[in-house]
């Protein structure tokens, strides 16, 4: 390289760290001028400029929330691995617990609304852990974070906007008004826009507070299934057996009369024929070697609160389990299947004896459990996958001293969130 070119190529490092700083200001000046213009949509929209300011003052953007939306999970769970941590004994225990406390106002919810209680307390259970993990972060500093980003952003001032009319209307108090990410919030994680339209006040306390007030969450849940579709007094299905090689249709949106997946061959669990005049659709959610259920307009209903297979299964096994059914009868397609928390708390105690620094064990395998589990994987000879399964926790407890498992779940934030409701 010559003189010259070294020259030149200092004068212009020089002329970059001059301007450092400048796309840092041109971005809080677009965040300030992108917050000016919310505040005069909301108050064209009618909320008092008095809720307004004061939810907005000295609100700066929050990178995290940014990172969260861009984020592609790298380590996608087995629908295995995702029930057997939300769906574990724990889970169902702490359920029926929840059950046999609220059974008056749940009797109120089912007459009220016609939707099982065991639905309704699943997805309490699922969402929130039966409200001890709602998240954390603020509503109005991440939604109006997401409301000056390009991405989806039509969608979050929407959430935005009636996260401003919670608070404009005094129905939960501000510090109160944190959750996901995304906007998330309230002991069934509702986003704000679905509480505009569907949170009810059951307590009678005229506040609708999904957050403070248990009854009014399960009441609001009742009503989004009640307006989902919910059939009063149908299943959302069940788990059936499907014949060895069947490769006939498959998926939530075939649906069939019975006599037709009789014909197919598929059977209940106790061998007979599925009947009845609901239409039905197959589920096989981990191939024709895994579970197979046959799904009703229940589990629609169950789908659309967030739309995923995995998550609407572990909702509706639940309520299952709470109601006194058993494991799935037919195994998980594997050989080395997925852990309860409590088993996830163990694999985090023995890495945590073994020196690995990962925080205080509570049942959540992030990227630091994963970096850790990857190189025990690497120095004992297992498959090198970084996965939480009863393989890792097998080779683990053959190698460790004994620990004396179980301490109790760490809060935590999930960074779920993010879906229509
Ligand atoms: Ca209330």
């Amino acid at each position: 390289m010559s003189l010259a070119k070294r020259g030149a190529a200092g004068i212009a490092a020089a002329l970059l760290l001059a301007l450092a700083p400048a796309p840092a200001i041109a971005q809080a000046v677009a965040f300030r001028s992108c917050v000016a213009e919310l505040r005069s949509t909301a108050i064209g929209k009618g909320i008092a400029a008095a809720t307004v300011d004061g939810a907005f003052a000295g609100v700066e953007p929050d990178e995290e929330v940014l990172r969260a939306l861009e984020d592609q999970p790298e380590f996608r769970l087995s629908i295995w691995d995702y029930l057997a941590a939300l769906v574990d004994e724990e889970r169902v225990a702490d359920g029926r617990e929840r059950l046999a406390k609220w059974a008056p106002v749940l009797e109120e919810i089912e007459r009220r609304y016609g939707v099982d209680r065991h639905v309704v307390v699943a997805f309490w259970g699922v969402e929130t852990d039966y409200g001890r993990v709602m998240g954390r972060r603020s509503l109005v500093r991440s939604l109006l974070t997401l409301s000056c980003n390009p991405r989806r952003q039509g969608f979050f001032r929407g959430e935005l906007m009636a996260t401003l009319r919670i608070l404009d209307g005094g129905d939960i108090p501000a510090e109160a008004l944190v959750g996901s990410w995304a906007g998330a919030f309230g002991q069934t994680q509702f986003m704000p826009s679905t509480w505009q339209r569907l949170a009810v006040d059951f307590d009678g306390d005229g506040r609708r507070d999904i957050v403070g007030s248990v009854p009014d969450a399960l009441a609001s849940t009742a009503h989004y299934l009640q307006r989902a579709g919910w059939i009063s007094g149908q299943p959302w299905g069940a788990e059936v057996r499907i014949p060895p090689g069947y490769s006939g249709p498959a998926g939530r949106s075939t649906r069939m009369p019975m006599a037709k997946w009789s014909a197919l061959g598929v059977r209940m669990l106790d061998g007979t024929a599925p009947s009845g005049e609901a239409s039905a659709a197959l589920l096989l959610p981990a191939g024709p070697r895994g579970p197979a259920f046959l799904v009703l307009r229940n589990y629609s209903a169950i789908f659309a609160y967030n739309a995923a297979e995995s998550y609407a299964l572990s909702v509706a096994h639940l309520a299952d389990r709470l109601r006194g059914a058993g494991p799935f009868s037919t195994p998980w397609p594997t050989d080395d299947p997925g852990l309860s928390r409590a088993e996830r708390r163990e694999v985090q105690e023995r890495l945590v004896a073994r020196g690995a620094d990962i925080g205080a064990p509570d049942g959540i395998i992030g990227s630091r459990t994963r970096a850790a589990i990857l190189e025990f994987q690497k120095a004992n000879g297992l498959r090198a996958d970084g996965r939480a399964g009863q393989a890792l926790l097998k080779a683990l407890r053959a190698q460790g001293p004994a620990t004396d498992g179980g301490s109790p779940p760490e809060k935590n934030e999930r960074a779920g969130g993010g879906g229509s409701r």
